[in-house]
């Protein structure tokens, strides 16, 4: 046991369940199956072969998390040495990239919508798409967040359909107290023929502010960090920009997702309505710790000042070549002496731009060798195809190469 360099007294612990449980005989087996299984359950670094860009379960968009044991200036004013807000400069640096007036940053985007909702509607009624009262996965869904932030949800139109006239009904009926228009993305999934939606711009001719949850955190969909013309796959994605633009009074959207940033969820629009979520009680058990911030304000930085593509790994990703991706694959299969290259389609994932396809290149072999990459240091997770192991080198991280190298060897 003394091999999974676990703590001892998480060895002992371990040991006393295999006790308990099995029979004697091989009780000492099953305390370093034990150990060895939990250890390997602790939380560490994987190599994504997936071609699943922003994966769920292993992260979505990876990005570095870290800040030296130092003090940091998170509440504090260098100015004037009075108490400052965590959210004073983060939030301008978000506010000046998409284009809004204020923006402020919570642990997430469920937290985000929670907090837009009960800080400016509850008690009141919120009208909501019956197209677009979805659920998101991982237990986000629209009725919910709405109960819990204490909104009154008013379901119009219908589930494929739903026009400006719905919501213009909902606003006159006799006793409305509409304090909203909620239009959420449908991220992850798509609704196809007899359908119709209205789109934010028809939605800000109406009397109540419109507050768009567009989840993915696309900031423009003219992706001005790229080189080239915005990817074909990301066409249609809502974006923070455009959407502010068309009339939406507030934006929220996952910083780990299209942004590429840490997990944190973004607030951006108009100042008052910005203030309001700041000043609500909810804001203070929703707001991130000093690392995510200084994440977040490095992410946004980086879009700022067009270094995107290469600080921000989600876009170094998709802006990888194929004829890039080809050569890196040529080089691990020549060190290896195992596999072959093959021409694959990664997505973005995390409910981005469902049913899109981004052009890649992976290495195959043969079988399912699923379960012996998944044993390796740092463990390769890749997927199967036709009955053969596909490794997507658009996820993997160049630096990663020579693991990925030493992980085929062991499959050779
Ligand atoms: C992903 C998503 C969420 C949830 O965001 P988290 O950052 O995972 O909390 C909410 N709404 C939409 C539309 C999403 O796509």
């Amino acid at each position: 046991m003394a091999g999974s360099r676990l703590p001892h007294a998480v060895c002992v612990e371990l040991a006393r369940q295999a006790i308990a449980e099995g029979s004697a005989s091989y009780q000492r087996t099953a305390a370093i199956g034990r150990a060895e299984t939990f250890a390997r359950s602790l939380l560490g670094p994987v190599i994504n072969a997936t071609g699943v860009l922003l994966h769920t379960n292993l992260g979505r968009a990876p990005m570095a998390v870290t800040h030296p044991a130092t003090a940091m200036n998170i509440e504090f004013d260098l100015r004037t040495g009075d108490r400052g807000s965590r959210q004073q400069v983060v939030g301008s640096l978000l506010a000046m990239l998409c284009g809004a007036e204020s923006a402020m940053v919570v642990n997430n985007n469920a937290a985000a919508v929670l907090l837009v909702l009960a800080a400016t509607a509850r008690d009141r009624q919120v009208l909501v798409s019956r197209g677009e009262s979805v659920e998101i996965g991982g237990g986000f869904r629209i009725p919910d967040v709405m109960e819990q932030s204490g909104a009154k949800l008013v379901d119009v139109g219908t589930t494929n359909r739903t026009r400006l006239s719905d919501y213009r009904k909902a606003l006159s009926r006799k006793n409305a107290d509409v304090a909203a228009i909620l239009k959420v993305h449908p991220s992850n999934f798509r609704v196809e023929g007899f359908v119709e939606a209205t789109t934010v711009a028809e939605l800000a001719t109406l009397a109540v502010p419109v507050i768009a949850d567009i989840g993915s955190g696309l900031i423009d969909a003219n992706c001005p960090w790229l080189a080239g013309p915005p990817p074909s796959w990301l066409h249609g994605e809502p974006a923070a920009r455009q959407s502010l633009d068309d009339g939406a009074a507030l934006v929220t959207f996952s910083g780990d997702k299209l942004l590429g940033g840490p997990q944190a969820g973004i607030i951006a629009g108009r100042s008052d309505l910005v203030a309001l979520c700041m000043q609500h009680p909810l804001a203070r058990a929703l707001r991130p710790g000093a690392h995510v911030m200084a994440a977040v304000q490095r992410t946004a930085l980086s879009y700022l000042d067009k270094t995107a593509t290469t600080v921000i790994p989600f876009w170094a990703m998709v802006a990888a070549t194929t004829d890039e991706l080809r050569a890196r694959a040529d080089k691990i299969i020549a060190a290896a002496g195992i596999g072959a290259v093959e021409p694959t389609q990664a997505i973005p994932g995390a409910g981005s731009a469902p049913g899109s396809t981004i052009e890649s290149v992976g290495i195959r072999i043969a079988g399912d060798r699923l379960a012996e990459l998944r044993a390796c240091t740092p463990p390769v997770i890749a997927r199967t195809r036709d009955g053969c192991t596909l490794l997507d080198l658009r996820t993997i991280d160049p630096d990663s190469d020579e693991a990925v190298v030493a992980a085929l060897q062991r499959c050779a």
